[in-house]
């Protein structure tokens, strides 16, 4: 359920410090450490899966719950008001895809334009 050497695994245990978003059973959210956008957080779930190639229909439950806190934490965390507002999920797979931490994440990124990047 979790690896020991997984930097997100450290810090949903509480071993690497994290400005905390949300947490419950199943899944936990922090803000990015590098933010690209005023509003920038991770959203992981607490098993250590490593990324969208390895989830199952096992994952359908969480995979569910995590899409549906997105735009509720976005809203939390001051993203604007669809149309005008908004907020971009990114679920970045593998090394073709960009993804540096291999453990299940997804960015959810929003507020006033010009961002850092993106
Ligand atoms: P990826 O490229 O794998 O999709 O994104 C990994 C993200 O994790 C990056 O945006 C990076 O800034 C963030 N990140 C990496 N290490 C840490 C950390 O120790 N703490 C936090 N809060 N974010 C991190
Ligand atoms: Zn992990």
């Amino acid at each position: 359920m979790h690896d020991p050497s997984c930097i997100f695994c450290k810090i949903i245990a509480g071993q690497i410090p994290s400005k905390k978003v949300y947490e419950d059973d199943d899944v936990f959210a922090f803000h990015d450490i590098n933010p690209w956008a005023p509003v920038h957080f991770l959203l992981v779930p607490k098993q250590h899966i490593p990324s969208m190639a390895q989830v199952g229909p096992e994952h359908e439950r969480l995979l569910g719950k995590m899409l549906l806190l997105a735009p509720r934490l976005a809203a939390e965390q001051g993203c604007n008001p669809y149309p005008e507002g908004g907020f971009r999920i990114v679920c970045n797979t593998g090394a073709e895809g960009g993804q540096e931490v291999h453990h299940l994440h997804i960015h959810v990124m929003g507020g006033p334009r010009p961002w850092v990047r993106g």
